[in-house]
């Protein structure tokens, strides 16, 4: 009998982490653009073992959803355990923005920084490439990575603040990053850590390593997803290797919903759109003997939940208040739902969309298909004729509009958007009043022309 299987018989000993250390280390593996339906266990035909494992050995989320349906608000959201309209990062940055994510928000680092944490961030960063915004100013200790997508220009890669690359080699990426993590987790023994890894792919261009590359049955595409799984693997099997497994509270997620390759599943619409398929990811978590083996959760869940959940964990008080919700119930399977506020659909400035339980209303939509040109005139956000109701619990594709039949949910979610909105900041608040001046006068933004019936 080993020490460890020893101690698991002493009662009052059986619940220690196997370290003296008792604050959890957390990690946060993040896919940019990995579509719902691009895991095995979520229905893929992509090879994930790992992943697959992953969820058998902890929690996997049904509902979880982006706070909106592109990269660098949805990160800020991760980060801030708030709307990403509230903390000034309603879209997408590019080499040529000057901004990022303001100072006057505290990072899931910073906030754990406060409590001694070691932390690194490798991968995609994209809350502002100039130096004030770099992860190195906002709570990390070590930097690698690319600060944006990589389809700008150039694709730098970065080590802190320092060129390493002008214009990165994609191919290998995958793998150096999972080099860079499995090493800081190594040199953070004894220490509690947070690491935050934001992956590049399967953003395109997608590249895969020569190890991978043609190996997949599901192409290119199939072959990325195959890397990133081997990459959990191998941050798992550092986790345990470091006999760190009960005291490691691991998440597993993408950003948004898939672009123009991979799998929203059974959900409509892709990237970019506030229909399911461009919010709704796979969310996995896992910390043996606090998270239940092989659970599946249904209830709505949010990256903002993410913070004010390490925060509890590990005793924190946040800076700001924040949208999220702890969901330490959920993980650690006290309760199969918790309390929630609606939860609001922005898209760039826009409220499209809100959810409360099983219904989910649309009451905005762009007046083009998201990355088709735009009309003449230009891209516009216009109110629809009527706002659609949709019963996720019956309908996950959304494809009946009962509005309708339940004006009572319609009457009282449309009053509580009006009074949560009013707690955001001026663009927020003026863009909504200018949407509601633009009624759609056609039907065709919407799926169903009650006018026509
Ligand atoms: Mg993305």
């Amino acid at each position: 009998m080993n020490r460890r299987n020893f101690l698991q018989l002493l009662p009052g000993l059986a619940a220690a982490p196997a370290a003296a250390q008792t604050m959890p280390n957390i990690v946060v593996i993040l896919c940019d653009d990995l579509g719902y339906g691009d895991v095995g266990v979520y229905g893929s035909s992509i090879r994930t073992p790992n992943l697959d494992r992953m969820a058998s050995e902890g929690m996997r989320f049904t509902q979880f959803t982006s706070a909106n349906p592109v990269c660098s608000p949805s990160r800020a959201s991760w980060l801030t355990g708030r709307y990403p309209t509230r903390v000034g990062v309603p879209k997408v940055l590019f080499p040529t923005d000057e901004k990022g994510l303001p100072d006057s928000e505290q990072t899931i680092a910073q906030a754990l920084k406060t409590k001694g944490y070691k932390t690194m961030c490798v991968g995609k960063w994209h809350l502002g490439h100039k130096p004030a915004y770099l992860p190195m100013r906002r709570g990390f200790d070590e930097y690698f990575g690319i600060p944006y997508s990589n389809d700008m220009n150039p694709p730098v890669l970065l080590h802190n603040e320092d060129v390493v690359e002008q214009r990165a080699t994609l191919d290998t990426l995958t793998q150096r990053y999972t080099e860079r993590a499995v090493k800081f987790m190594e040199n953070s023994k004894g220490a509690p850590f947070f690491l935050y890894m934001p992956h590049t792919m399967p953003h395109i261009p997608i590249a895969a390593s020569k190890r991978f590359r043609g190996k997949s049955p599901q192409g290119l595409y199939g072959d990325v997803i195959e890397e990133i799984d081997w990459s959990v693997g191998e941050v798992l099997g550092t986790i345990k290797r470091l006999g760190l497994d009960r005291n490691t509270l691991v998440l597993f997620s993408s950003d948004n919903g898939p672009w123009f390759q991979g799998s929203p599943g059974r959900l409509r619409g892709r990237k970019g759109m506030t229909w399911e398929g461009g919010v709704r990811v796979p969310f996995i978590a896992r910390m043996p003997g606090k998270i239940p083996a092989g659970k599946v959760c249904d209830a709505i869940a949010s990256p903002m939940d993410v913070l004010p959940t390490v925060a509890k964990l590990c005793g924190i008080t946040p800076k700001n208040a924040l949208d999220g919700i702890d969901i330490w119930p959920l993980l650690s399977g006290q309760k199969k739902d918790v309390e929630r506020d609606l939860l609001i659909y922005f898209d760039d400035v826009n409220a499209q969309c809100a959810r409360m339980g099983r219904w989910k209303i649309h009451y905005s939509r762009y007046n083009n298909v998201t990355y088709s040109p735009a009309p003449a005139g230009g891209r516009v956000n216009l109110l629809l004729q009527t706002p659609e109701l949709y019963d996720l619990s019956k309908d996950v594709d959304e494809s009946y509009d009962v509005a309708p039949e339940h004006p009572e949910i319609v009457k009282q979610m449309t009053a509580r958007l009006e009074q949560i909105l009013q707690g955001f900041p001026e663009d927020i608040r003026s863009a909504w009043a200018q949407t509601k001046q633009k009624k759609n006068a056609e039907s065709r933004i919407g799926t169903v022309s009650r006018q026509a019936q």
